[in-house]
């Protein structure tokens, strides 16, 4: 039977773009739907505002540094409005590039909620489509858990767009966005408390790592609070919150974002005319082919719950456009040795394994730690440090993970994540020549190990 489409992508986000894309460059006959923003959440209230934000806050410490290398300034005002304003014409501009990519790829693009009617069909804007395929690359949602006054409490996605910047904010989470964005609210001058139910944040990142950004923030001066979860939130008649915690402390703010994890969005979606299934976190299943239990249906990106990051979700887009029309060229995506950044400030950078999670494997392993005060903060007051780490296998020498906590460890983790997955020996690192004077040397001139 003819189909409209050889592929119909539900999603315009980091991995329906892709798929969709490279799928029209193999020549298949492609449409994707959006609902919401073409770029999905990386571009509109992911990745890309989250850095732009995180730049504008790492300016206070620019300028409180400065002093140090001779400038003065007049005391910084800072203007919220400004920068969010900024930013949204960034976003503005970014959506007209994924508008352009994908017509210009010879992409239908249809905006609008696309519904499942039935395995090969499509529903958006009350017309019908048929595909031989469907993808769902709906990406995810925030999840706030439902306590008492969670109404009041803000997300992520309201984050990005809040009129002004909170005086007092109330960070609750331990992962990703909470760390990030209480780097921003901190950074950009809002008194921030970061609330953890757990003993420490950043739970499955390496424990030196863990540790070393726990003290960095609090020599910044943010208010960290683990062991702590929240009750109850009740708006008082000022407009301020009142947060009441589990173990009965009462605290005040005018903001409390949740960043809780994210559950896959699958809103209206029409699963229910499919045979597609979830697994027990409630993301959709796929085989390793990133096909559902319905032949015809397949999925990728967050809304399968693997790994939620845009590069990942890119390679899975790829992957699956090689799969369904060029199939000589189809590799499976490699989901080891994934590198990844936490935007905190200080940043943290990391590849491999943690220490923790070597051991576990029964690697027998020697650990490579420096601490040091970053050349550049020698001439001012900041008692910051950096903290790099090898996590290094005793039989083989290969390098099993590089950690990192201080400037630019994103920028630096990239490189050695080609390293690692070369299968570079700790000996590979020792005799790779640095780059002086830079922080990033230190990673190939670590020669005593801290612990065997
Ligand atoms: P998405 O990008 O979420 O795209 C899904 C799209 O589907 C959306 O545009 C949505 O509107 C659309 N859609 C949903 N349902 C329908 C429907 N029924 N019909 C039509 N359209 C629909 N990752 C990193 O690698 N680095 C980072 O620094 C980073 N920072 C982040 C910061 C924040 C605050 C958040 C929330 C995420 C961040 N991520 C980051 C994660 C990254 O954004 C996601 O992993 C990535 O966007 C997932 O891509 P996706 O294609 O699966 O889904
Ligand atoms: P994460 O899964 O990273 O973290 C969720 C945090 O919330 C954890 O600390 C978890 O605690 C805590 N938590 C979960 N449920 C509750 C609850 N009911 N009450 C209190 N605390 C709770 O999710 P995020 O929302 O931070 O981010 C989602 C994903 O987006 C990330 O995992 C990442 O893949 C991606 N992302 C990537 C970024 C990057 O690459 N720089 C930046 C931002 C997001 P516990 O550990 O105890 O379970």
């Amino acid at each position: 039977m003819a189909h409209d489409f050889d592929l119909y992508v539900i999603g315009a986000g980091s991995g329906g773009v892709r798929a969709a894309r490279f799928a029209a460059g193999f020549g298949a006959k492609v449409a994707v739907a959006e609902s919401r923003y073409l770029g999905g959440t990386c571009v509109n209230v992911g990745c890309v505002p989250k850095k732009l934000l995180v730049y504008g806050a790492h300016f206070a410490e620019d300028f409180e540094q400065a002093s140090g290398f001779g400038w003065s300034l007049d005391e910084a005002q800072f203007d919220w409005a400004t920068l969010i304003a900024n930013k949204d014409r960034e976003i503005n501009r970014l959506n007209g590039i994924y508008r352009n990519l994908l017509v210009n790829s010879g992409v239908t693009l249809h905006e609008g909620h696309a519904k499942i009617v039935d395995p090969h069909t499509v529903e958006i804007n009350g017309e019908r489509f048929t595909a031989k395929n469907i993808l769902i690359a709906t990406g995810g949602w925030p999840q706030i858990p439902e306590i008492p006054g969670h109404e009041h409490a803000i997300s992520s996605n309201q984050a990005f767009f809040l009129k002004e910047l909170p005086k007092r904010v109330l960070v609750v989470g331990g992962g990703y966005i909470a760390v990030e964005f209480a780097g921003i609210f901190h950074g950009l001058g809002a008194q921030t408390t970061l609330l953890y139910r757990g003993e420490l944040f950043l739970r499955g990142f390496d424990g030196s790592v863990r540790k070393h950004l726990q003290e960095e923030l609090t020599k910044r001066g943010m208010d960290l609070q683990f062991n702590a979860d929240i009750e109850r939130i009740d708006k008082q008649a000022d407009g301020s919150l009142k947060v009441t915690l589990k173990d009965g402390r009462q605290l005040e703010a005018d903001c409390v974002f949740y960043a809780t994890g994210r559950r896959p969005m699958l809103d209206n979606l029409g699963l229910e005319n499919t045979g597609v299934k979830l697994d027990k976190k409630g993301f959709v299943e796929v085989d390793d082919q990133y096909q559902t239990a319905e032949p015809s249906i397949l999925a990728l990106g967050d809304v399968i719950g693997r790994v939620q990051l845009t590069p990942v979700a890119l390679a899975e887009g790829m992957a699956v456009a090689r799969r369904l029309f060029k199939p000589e060229q189809y590799r499976p995506v490699d989901y080891k040795m994934i590198p990844t950044a936490v935007f905190s400030l200080p940043n943290i950078g990391t590849v491999g394994l943690t220490e923790e999670e070597a051991r576990d494997a029964g690697h027998e392993v020697v650990i490579y730690e420096s601490r040091f005060r970053p050349m550049k903060l020698t001439l001012t007051e900041c008692q910051e440090r950096t903290l790099m780490k090898l996590v290094v296998d005793a039989k083989t020498d290969k390098v099993l993970g590089c950690h990192m906590v201080g400037p630019e460890a994103g920028e630096i983790v990239q490189g050695l994540a080609i390293a690692l997955k070369a299968g570079a020996t700790k000996r590979d690192f020792d005799e790779t020549i640095g780059v002086h004077p830079t922080a990033a040397e230190e990673f190939v001139t670590m020669r005593t190990p801290v612990a065997g």
